[in-house]
Parts: C-alpha cells; structure tokens; sequence
C-alpha cells in the first residue's frame, strides 16, 4: 500500500502575469520563488509562489495566458484551492482583504470556519486557520509569519465520477477518508500542511480549461526511488500513466483519474535552489538547460513583471 504524504503542488491558468504577481505575491504576501517558462511553451512564463523555500505543499504555481477568454470551473478539476494560516490569523486576512477590495464570503465546512474569494481571473481560493503546520518564515510587508499563509490546508476535488475518484484517493493515494458532511466527504494524508481533500460527491457541470481554472494537482512522492514505485503503482492500477519528464525542480508523471481530473506525482528533491541561492530566489528570470540559448529572444518577448508593495 502506497501512501503520498499530501500535496505537492497546484498548477493553475491563469490570465494578466502581472495581475497574477500583485495577487499572489501583493496581497497573500507567498513569495514568488521562481520566474520561469512554461517547458512546453517557453514564450510564456511559469511562475511559482510559496513559502520562504518554496516547500512541497506550499507551492501554487501559474501559466499566464494573456487574454479576455476564461475557463470554466467545474467537474474534472480541483474546484477550490485552499490555503492554511496559523490560528487566530483569519479576522487579519478578512481586513486585508477589504483594504485591498477583495470581496469575500465567510463559510463554514467540517466544523471550520472558511474565507472564501476569486484570484482576479477567477479561481477559487480560500483561507483556513489551524494550528497544524510550522509557520512561514518569509515576511511581506504586514504579512508577518505570525499571520502568513503556512501553505496549503488542502483542495476541494469537482469530480465527474465522484466513487471512482474517492476510489483512487483511498486505494491508489492511500488517502485517509476521515468524514462526511452534505455533499462532501473529507480525506486525509499524512503531512501537515496541503493534507485536508475534500470531495464533492454530486457531480455538476463539466469545467473547461482556461485562464481562471486549475490545470492539475500534484501529490508529493518522497524520492525518484519512491517515484518510479509510484509509476508501477499507477499502471498496476489500470491508468495511463505518462513516462517521467524532468521539470528541473522535480521529477514528474502525470495521470487522468477516472473522475477527469489530472493528477501528477513530483518529487520532494531537489527543489528549487538548485539553479540559484535561497536568497536570490524569484529574483531573475531561469531556464532550463534546453532554452539557455535562447535567453535573449525570451527576455525581449515576455511582459517584464515585478514582486510589488500595492497601493490600498
Ligand atoms: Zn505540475
């Protein structure tokens, strides 16, 4: 029996990359810890936000597509992204988002108190405080570690065969099913951060990808031992699974569940200090070794962007 311990990270479409920058880094205060481009797309950016490392179950990560169309949420994709922050933090986040005209909803879900919202292209995206978790260490104007996000508290699948993905999440991802309440049944991994999945058991509308939706949800596999182990595990299961591609900062296979959902499995090691230090992270634009050569012409085409104090 296999067992992730949690979420890895999220990867959504998202539309304006500056707009993304102001929202991610500007008002939930994650550090952007890397800029770079999308391997199979390398005109455009791929950006990674998360705690002062860019930890495993921190890490939201984002292909702008500059344009007016939208995606559209629904079943097949992760619904709801959520983020964790310490107790006691979420009447700080319910002011910062007024001052920063954010509308927001307060909900209530498995006896947790919930602030929910829209990313400015449209995905959604709430906050819950618990205690579970060590805080982050990176600081953001008021976004202090006391009040910052610590990471994911987990995501809320849209599946549009509810029984086969609870299937995979038990059997394959050796997910822990720990409640039920309404229309959603909650499943639990081991870590403390990016752990809580809650599933949705009534399908509805199918989602469509674009700006605005989440792309796929990657689930931690704790080395390229344990990786390939995974592989074999996925197949062995009856699923396509992808052969392992390098994305520089992980190793990944990539799996459609029954439910229309793309999974990925990444790897812990080796993170995202590989190609520049700790401190410098974000700061400058890095490619892999296959685009180095075409530094020049990228650089001339991407929209320039930056890590800004916003105006309330
Ligand atoms: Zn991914």
């Amino acid at each position: 029996m296999m067992k992730t311990a949690g979420i890895h990270h999220i990867s959504a479409i998202v539309g304006d990359p500056q707009e993304n920058v102001d929202f991610y880094a500007g008002i939930l205060g994650l550090r952007l810890v890397k800029k770079t481009v999308n391997f199979d797309d390398p005109g455009t950016y791929h950006l990674y936000f998360g705690d002062e490392a860019g930890s495993p179950g921190t890490i939201m990560t984002f292909f702008p597509w500059p344009s007016d169309f939208r995606g559209r949420i629904g079943d097949g994709q992760v619904g709801v992204t959520s983020y964790v922050v310490p107790e006691g933090a979420l009447s700080f986040w319910a002011a910062r988002l007024e001052e920063f005209a954010v509308p927001f909803i307060e909900v209530e879900r498995f006896g947790e108190q919930y602030l929910q919202f829209d990313d400015p292209h449209g995905l959604h995206i709430e906050l819950v405080a618990r205690k579970e978790g060590e805080n982050s260490k990176w600081s953001f104007g008021e976004v202090t570690p006391d009040v910052g996000i610590k990471g994911f508290g987990g995501a809320t699948l849209y599946s549009s065969s509810p029984q086969q993905t609870a299937d995979v999440l038990t059997n394959l991802m050796g997910l822990e099913l720990v409640a039920r309440e309404g229309d959603y049944v909650r499943y639990k991994a081991p870590a403390e951060i990016g752990n809580i999945i809650d599933l949705k058991i009534v399908p509805g509308r199918h989602g469509a990808m674009g700006p605005g939706t989440v792309h796929h949800i990657a689930w931690r596999a704790k080395d390229q031992t344990e990786h390939l182990q995974w592989q074999k595990h996925v197949m062995n299961n009856g699923l396509h699974v992808t052969d392992v591609k390098d994305r520089n900062y992980f190793d990944a296979i990539y799996f459609r569940e029954p439910g229309g959902i793309l999974f990925e499995i990444a790897t812990d090691p080796p993170g995202f200090a590989i190609d520049e230090t700790s401190q410098m992270m974000g700061s400058q634009l890095m490619l892999p070794p296959q685009y180095e050569h075409m530094r020049a012409q990228l650089e001339s085409k991407l929209p320039p962007i930056q890590v800004r104090v916003l105006e309330k």
